[in-house]
């Protein structure tokens, strides 16, 4: 039986939790200071979708965001992909629409889930629910809401994702 490997890129301004989610989702852990690389290109994991085995890659982006130096070796040949912003940082929500753009010029429309992240600060949110699920009409993604730090959610982001990649 052939195994499905899935390249998903996660996309989105520096601190929404990008490397957080790809430890928490590969490596079951979350820290307050994971801010360095994490010395390799992605992680990966393991998991079946409606009783096949999917392979997912998990490319995280090392920082080059902050500098607008994502290179196109990052986002080639992806399948799917996560837009992440913040709850407590609204220009992380504004850049949605552009972080969008720099996907679909790299690969094309491909399978995107919008995560608005870090929902255990809800009492510091600075993004209406509204206009969430507006942008994310607008932008034609799923928004999903996922606390890494409280682990609600990622696992589920993950599997959608895999199993949109599977349906088409
Ligand atoms: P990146 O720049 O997008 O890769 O973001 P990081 O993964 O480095 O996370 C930035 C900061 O946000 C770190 O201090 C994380 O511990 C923190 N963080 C990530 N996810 C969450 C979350 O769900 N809730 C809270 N409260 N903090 C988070
Ligand atoms: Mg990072």
């Amino acid at each position: 039986e052939l195994e499905v490997a899935l390249k998903v890129v996660i996309v989105g301004d520096g601190g929404v939790g990008k490397s957080s989610m790809i430890q928490r989702y590969c490596r079951g852990t979350f820290t307050r200071d994971y801010k360095k690389t994490i010395g390799v290109d992605f992680l990966e994991r393991q998991i079946e979708i409606d009783g096949e085995d999917v392979r997912l890659m998990l490319w995280d982006t090392a920082g080059q965001e902050e500098f607008d130096a994502i290179t196109k070796a990052y986002y080639r040949g992806a399948h799917a992909c996560v837009l992440a912003f913040s709850t407590t940082d609204r220009d992380s929500f504004l850049a949605l629409h552009s972080w969008k753009l720099k996907v679909e010029n790299e690969c094309g429309e491909i399978p995107t889930i919008i995560v608005q992240n870090k929902i255990d600060l809800m009492d510091q949110c600075v993004v209406g629910p509204d206009e969430a699920e507006l942008v994310a009409r607008a932008l034609g993604c799923r928004l999903m809401r996922a606390s890494v730090k409280e682990d609600v959610n990622v696992g589920a982001v993950f599997r959608a994702l895999a199993a949109r990649c599977l349906a088409d």
